[in-house]
């Protein structure tokens, strides 16, 4: 059997942690398996080096970026395979240029599009663990690139897919995935099963527990995905397409505190304005998520949208560059907003739930500012200082508590 084992952050934090994930991958290879790791960078390493960027330049160009950024999955490879050797198990690391993880070309935003098997395969042959470097590949220049936070997920996932693994294991700081995260929702539930839609939503919807794309690589190739802790043995949660548990109304909630308010004010009421307008974002990259129009000031019209943190600063420049063509006023933007959601396959054939979910936000005294409805998910943007509160009213007003 070959078994994919991804193991995050802080599943690899320090010394006694590093040991800790080599005895489990160790066990898992004296049984006769053969063991694939992917790892991520050790506790806050990423986020450490975010800063050092920073500090040296607060504008750093994203070649760059990766180019440091991947250096830190390659700290945990190495000392993992360190650890194995250590106890005397059969291991090797490699990183995403020597296994040939072909990506797009984009910096820090780079999707997989092939990974060559023919080292591990060979590696494998030789009865040697194979630890691979998370959320990193190369592009078609042969420079670094990286996935996209949380990104080490989707190596993982990728790698099962390419490997035709018989398990892929998604080991995390906590046991599963719950109906809320149980770091802001105490009581929130662990969830025995869910399919990759439901699953895809929650995490386009920031529970961070699965970087989307992963979801989306399994659904597309089939790959059945276990999310579990590593610091112990219980059961965690199957995601896969069909599940057999009763179905609750909503599955899960989710917060987003990476979000971004943009509105376009006393823009010219005409066809094609709004066309021109996203269009002009899209062609820069720029990902528009809730859209809102509204009636302005003297027959113009305004538009409200959110964008990723990230592209904050981009959207809001090309947005001023083009200012004029795009007939806008004036520009404003707000960063103290987060999504909250709630997703559910259950909401398809039950009317009432968005009223549920206003009535628990009403109750709170939480104003909603925008709205958006997918399926089985719906959303609304509200300021973000509620995020926590909100998350906890909407998961105790669908009953979903332990
Ligand atoms: P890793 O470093 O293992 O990849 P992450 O920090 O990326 O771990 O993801 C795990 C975290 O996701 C948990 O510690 C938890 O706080 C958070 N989380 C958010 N939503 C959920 C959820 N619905 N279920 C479980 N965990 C969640
Ligand atoms: N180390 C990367 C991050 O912090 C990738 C990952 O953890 O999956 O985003
Ligand atoms: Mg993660």
């Amino acid at each position: 059997m070959l078994v994919v084992k991804k193991f995050g952050g802080s599943s690899v934090a320090d010394k006694e942690r590093i040991f800790n994930v080599a005895r489990r991958c160790a066990e898992e290879y004296q049984i006769g398996n053969d063991v694939v790791v992917v790892l991520s960078a050790m506790g806050d390493t990423t986020d450490d080096l975010l800063m050092k960027a920073e500090d040296i330049n607060p504008y750093p160009s994203k070649r760059e970026l990766d180019m440091l950024l991947t250096t830190g999955e390659q700290i945990s490879v190495a000392l993992m395979a360190m650890a194995l050797q250590f106890l005397h198990v059969p291991a090797i690391s490699l990183n995403g240029f020597q296994v040939q993880m072909h990506t797009t070309s984009r910096n820090g935003n780079a999707r997989l599009k092939r990974i060559d098997t023919e080292r591990i395969r060979h590696e494998l042959e030789n009865r040697r663990i194979v630890i691979v470097t998370g959320f990193q590949g190369v592009n078609k220049y042969d420079d670094y690139t990286t996935l996209g936070r949380g990104g080490s997920d989707t190596t993982a996932v990728a790698l099962a897919a390419a490997l035709h693994a018989d398990k892929c294991e998604i080991y995390t700081d906590v046991e599963g995935v719950y109906t809320a995260d149980p770091r802001v929702v105490p009581n929130a539930r662990k969830i025995t099963e869910i399919t990759y839609d439901e699953m895809l939503e929650l995490a386009t919807s920031g529970a961070k527990v699965l970087h989307n794309r992963s979801v989306e690589m399994a659904k597309k190739y089939g790959v059945e995905l276990v999310v579990r802790s590593s610091l112990n043995t219980e059961e965690g949660t199957v995601v896969k397409e069909v599940v057999k548990v009763e179905k609750m109304l909503i599955t899960g909630v989710a917060a987003d505190k990476n979000t971004a308010r943009i509105s376009v004010i006393g823009i010219v009421d005409r066809p094609g304005t709004a066309f021109k307008i996203f269009n002009t974002l899209a062609k820069h990259n720029i990902n528009v998520d809730i859209i809102l129009q509204s009636v302005g000031r003297g027959g113009t019209k305004d538009i409200s949208f959110t964008v990723s943190q990230e592209d904050l600063r981009e959207a809001l420049q090309v947005l001023e560059d083009y200012k004029e063509a795009l007939t806008i006023q004036e520009i404003t933007y707000s960063e103290n907003v987060a999504k909250i959601s709630i997703v559910g396959a259950g909401m398809l054939s039950n009317p009432g739930v968005a009223a549920t979910m206003f009535e628990s936000l009403c109750n709170s005294n939480i104003n909603i500012n925008m709205i958006s409805t997918s399926e089985i998910r719906i959303t609304v943007l509200i300021d973000e200082k509620d995020a926590d509160k909100a998350l906890v009213a909407v998961h105790d007003g669908f009953g979903l508590e332990d």
